[in-house]
């Protein structure tokens, strides 16, 4: 019975974030760069920087994005590899993928995949993929471990795993101002600029919830990744979590 009531919170979870990012989807990347200040722009290059895809060899280099959304990790995939990467957006949203390939139509990229499909049961046969890139999804997931141990069923050996997400601030003193920056600035600025004060409410509970750099690292090594480690952005306010497939 027990296991019942938990697939019922499992279900509500994903139903729940389900509705956030399809009500702010067409305001997705214009929030994203006022409520992080321009942050996440270099958040997420450096992501692809250590990711560092190829820009040649005998085959494409394939790498899955789960959680793509709108497209901004599979664009800089495109770009930094010289378009020998084809990146595969994974996202369980419709209307955040629709804003991610209109995206790509505008910018005249070809050649990446938007694909509905949830983390916790990917579409995808073992051993797809050389690389797996999410970020600032995972915390969205409603099984954690459920999506990590996807991620190493669809990589090949060798293929590396790679999170962005927000972490645990580990300055004294900016802690308290993120405090006040989480719980009052953004929600109100959800308010003013997407009209949805409770989306950004839901996100920054979420951030809140999500586990700290050290025991994330301990999650992606039980779902069965090697050489295990993070390094913190913005004095954790974010963090790269890194795994490899032996
Ligand atoms: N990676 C993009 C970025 O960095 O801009 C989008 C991140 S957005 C904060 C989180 C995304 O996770 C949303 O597009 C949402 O639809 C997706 N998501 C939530 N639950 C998911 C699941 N179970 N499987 C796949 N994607 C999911």
């Amino acid at each position: 019975a027990s296991f019942g009531f938990r697939d019922v919170d499992v279900a509500e979870k994903q139903e729940m974030v389900d509705a956030v990012f399809h009500n702010v989807a067409r305001r997705y990347d214009l929030m994203n760069d006022v409520m992080s200040g321009g942050m996440h722009r270099l958040w997420k290059d450096a992501f692809v920087s250590r990711l560092a895809p190829p820009r040649k060899g005998p085959r494409p280099f394939r790498v899955i994005d789960v959680a793509g959304g709108t497209g901004d990790i599979a664009f800089r995939i495109h770009e930094r590899s010289g378009g020998h990467a084809v990146p595969t957006v994974v996202d369980i949203n419709a209307s955040m993928l629709a804003v991610g390939r209109e995206r790509a139509d505008k910018r005249g990229i070809a050649g990446i995949d938007f694909v509905e499909g949830n983390a916790e049961a990917l579409p995808f046969p073992d051993q797809s993929f050389d690389a797996y890139t999410i970020a600032f999804g995972i915390r969205n997931v409603p099984r954690i471990d459920q999506a990590l141990s996807e991620a190493f069923r669809v990589l090949r050996p060798g293929g590396r795993f790679l999170c962005l997400e927000f972490s645990a601030v580990d300055l004294p003193g900016l802690d308290k101002a993120y405090d006040l920056f989480s719980f009052k600035v953004i929600p109100l600025m959800g308010k003013v600029v997407a009209r949805d004060e409770e989306s950004y409410r839901y996100l920054v509970e979420s951030i809140r919830r999500f586990p700290n750099q050290e025991r994330f690292a301990q999650m992606i090594r039980d779902a069965g990744f090697a050489r295990v480690g993070f390094t913190n952005l913005t004095a954790g306010v974010a963090a790269i979590h890194v795994g490899v497939k032996i």
